[in-house]
C-alpha cells in the first residue's frame, strides 16, 4: 500500500472502462477532468466510465474537475501530415486572426476575442507551457503576425502565455460558471481554479456552491506570481492547493519553481490542508515506456517534500503508456515512503509533523483544534506502543484530513457512511477511506474494526490498533477519545466489549 496519492488526467489514452480500472489499481486515486480540452458532453461520458470502474474497483475514486480560468489557448489546428498539429520552424512567420478558423498553413485563431486588441508588436507570445515562443511584428484591426523564435508543432487548444502584455479577462469566465454548474449536478468531489489571483476568486466560486447547496471541495491552481505575493489568504480560503508547474515556470523564473513548490507543500502541511505537485512529472513517458531518471527523481523529491499527491498530466490523457505512467509514479513512492519510514520523524519532516498538526490546532475552528489534539496524541500512542493501524472516524473527512498530516507510519483507516466523504478522502496523504455504517456504540465500533483490520489484512490477532472517534460519530454515547485494542480481544456480548481495551478520554464536546 502506498501512502501518496496519485491524480490522474483523463483523455482519449484512458477511454475505457478496462483501462481505467487498470489505472485504478496500479494507484490512480484522483481522475482529473480537464475542462480546457473536449467539451461537456465527453467529460460526461468520461465520467460514467469512471463510476463504473470505480464501482468494480470496490473502493472510493475522486473526481477533480479543473476549471479553464482566464487562460488563452489556440483554437483548433489541423493535424498536418500525422504531425498532430502544425509544424513550425525558427523564423517562420504565424498570422494569428480575429475571426475564428481550423488552424492550417501558417494560420491561426485562439479562444479569446480579444487577443488580437491585446497583444502589441513587440510582445511575446508563448505557446504551450513556452515550449514554442514567438514575437509580435505586426498588427491590422483584424489579425496579428508573429515571428518564431524557438519552434515545435502547434496543437489544438494549446496554452498561450503573454508575460509582458496586459490581458483584460475575467478571473472567471462565463465557460468557468457553465462547468461550475456541470460540476454541481455531477457530483464532482474537487473543483480546480486556474492561475487565482486573489482569495476573492475563490470566495465567489465557494459562494455559488453554497447557494447551490454543493459541498464540492476548492483546490487553488498556484500559477501565477500574484498569487504568491498573498497566499496565505489563499490558501485560507481554499480547500488545498495544486502547485501548477506548468504556467508557473511560464509566469516565473523558471529556477524559481522548486523553491515555491518546497514553501506551497511546507505552508499545506502547516495549514493542514492537501496538495497537488504536478505537471510533467514523467513527461517522456508520453512516448516512452520508462521514465529519465531526473523524472523519477523528481517523483521521489516531490514526496520527499510532504506533498499529499502527485498528478500525471499528458503521460495519462494523451501518452502511450498510462497505466505504466502510475506504475512507475506508484513504484518511486512505495521505494521513497519505506525509505522516509526508517528516518527518525523529527529528521525527515523537521517540525513539520508537530508543527503542522499544532498549527491546525492553533488556527481552525474548536472542532479542528480538537482532531489535531487527538492526531498528536494517536501519534505519540501508534510511536510507543508500535501498533499497526491507526482508526479514525471521520464523517465528514474533516478529521481524517488533519490525521493525514500527522503523517503516521502505519496506514490511516478512515470510516464514514457519506460516500462524498469517502471520495474526497482519496486525495489525502496515508488516508485508506472505508464505507462504514455509524455504529451504535463503542462496542459495536471495536467490533467491527476488529473485523475490517483482519479482513483487510492490516493487522492479525494479537496486534495493537488505535482507535479515535469524535463527536462526528454522531453517537455522543459512543466515544470521544481514544481506544488502544488488541485484535481479537472482542467481547462479542451486549456492551461489554470495551472491557479489553484501554480507552483514554480526552474531552467531551459540547
Ligand atoms: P493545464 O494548464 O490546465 O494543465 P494543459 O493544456 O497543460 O492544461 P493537461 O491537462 O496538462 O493540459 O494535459 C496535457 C495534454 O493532454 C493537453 O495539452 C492535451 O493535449 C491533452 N488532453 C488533456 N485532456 C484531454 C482531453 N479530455 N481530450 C483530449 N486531449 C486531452
Ligand atoms: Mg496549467
Ligand atoms: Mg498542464
Amino acid at each position: 500500500m502506498i501512502r501518496t496519492k496519485i491524480v490522474a488526467t483523463m483523455g482519449p489514452a484512458v477511454s475505457s472502462v478496462d483501462t481505467l480500472l487498470a489505472l485504478f489499481q496500479a494507484g490512480c486515486d484522483v481522475c482529473r477532468l480537464n475542462f480546457s480540452h473536449g467539451d461537456l458532453d465527453q467529460h460526461l461520458a468520461t465520467l460514467r466510465l469512471i463510476r463504473e470502474a470505480a464501482v468494480r474497483f470496490d473502493h472510493p475514486v475522486a473526481v477533480l474537475g479543473d476549471l479553464c480560468g482566464p487562460k488563452i489557448r489556440l483554437g483548433k489546428v489541423a493535424d498536418a501530415g500525422g504531425t498532430g498539429g502544425m509544424p513550425i520552424g525558427v523564423g517562420d512567420d504565424l498570422v494569428v486572426q480575429r475571426a475564428p478558423i481550423l488552424g492550417a498553413n501558417g494560420r491561426v485563431s485562439t479562444i479569446y476575442d480579444h487577443f488580437v486588441d491585446d497583444v502589441q508588436v513587440g510582445d511575446r507570445v508563448l505557446v504551450e507551457d513556452g515550449l514554442l515562443k514567438f514575437v509580435c511584428t505586426d498588427k491590422t484591426y483584424s489579425e496579428l503576425k508573429l515571428k518564431c523564435t524557438v519552434g515545435g508543432v502547434l496543437k489544438s487548444a494549446k496554452g498561450i502565455n503573454l508575460p509582458h502584455t496586459a490581458v483584460s479577462i475575467p478571473s472567471i469566465t462565463d465557460r468557468d460558471w457553465e462547468c461550475v454548474d456541470w460540476a454541481v449536478e455531477n457530483d464532482l468531489d474537487y473543483l480546480a481554479l486556474s492561475f487565482v489571483r486573489r482569495p476573492d476568486d475563490l470566495q465567489q466560486i465557494r459562494q455559488h456552491l453554497a447557494n447551490r447547496g454543493s459541498g464540492i471541495n476548492l483546490i487553488a491552481k498556484i500559477e501565477k506570481a500574484e498569487a504568491i505575493g498573498v497566499i496565505d489568504a489563499i490558501i485560507d480560503a481554499s480547500d488545498g492547493l495544486m502547485v501548477a508547474r506548468g504556467d508557473l515556470g511560464v509566469e516565473m523564473d523558471l529556477a524559481d519553481v522548486p523553491i515555491i513548490q518546497k514553501d506551497l507543500v511546507r505552508r499545506c502541511q502547516a495549514a493542514g490542508k492537501p496538495v497537488i505537485v504536478a505537471t510533467q512529472m514523467l513527461q517522456s513517458m508520453i512516448d516512452q515506456p520508462s521514465p529519465t531518471r531526473a523524472e523519477v527523481s523528481d517523483v521521489a523529491n516531490a514526496i520527499w517534500d510532504g506533498t499529499d499527491a502527485v498528478m500525471l498530466s499528458g503521460e495519462t490523457s494523451v501518452g502511450k503508456f498510462p497505466v505504466g505512467a502510475v506504475h512507475v509514479m506508484s513504484h518511486v513512492a512505495e521505494k521513497t515512503e519505506q525509505y522516509l519510514q526508517t528516518q527518525p520523524a523529527a529528521a525527515v519532516w523537521g517540525d513539520r509533523r508537530g508543527g503542522g498538526v499544532a498549527g491546525a490546532a492553533a488556527a481552525g475552528p474548536r472542532t479542528m483544534q480538537m482532531s489535531s489534539a487527538v492526531a498528536r496524541g494517536v501519534w505519540q500512542v501508534a510511536q510507543d506502543l508500535k501498533v499497526k493501524l491507526v482508526v479514525v472516524w471521520s464523517q465528514t473527512g474533516a478529521t481524517a484530513r488533519i490525521f493525514s498530516k500527522a503523517r503516521f507510519n502505519v496506514p490511516v483507516v478512515a470510516l464514514s457512511s457519506d460516500h462524498r466523504a469517502l471520495r474526497r478522502m482519496a486525495l489525502h496523504y496515508g488516508v485508506v477511506p472505508h464505507e462504514m455504517a455509524p455504529p451504535d456504540s463503542l462496542a459495536t465500533l471495536i467490533r467491527q474494526v476488529d473485523r475490517m483490520a483482519q479482513d483487510m489484512k492490516f493487522a492479525a490477532v494479537g496486534d495493537r490498533v488505535v482507535i479515535a472517534a469524535g463527536a462526528s460519530l454522531g453517537t455522543p454515547s459512543t466515544m470521544n477519545g481514544i481506544v488502544i485494542h488488541t485484535i481479537g480481544e472482542v467481547s462479542w456480548g451486549a456492551g461489554g466489549a470495551a472491557d479489553a481495551s484501554l480507552r483514554l478520554e480526552v474531552g467531551k464536546e459540547a
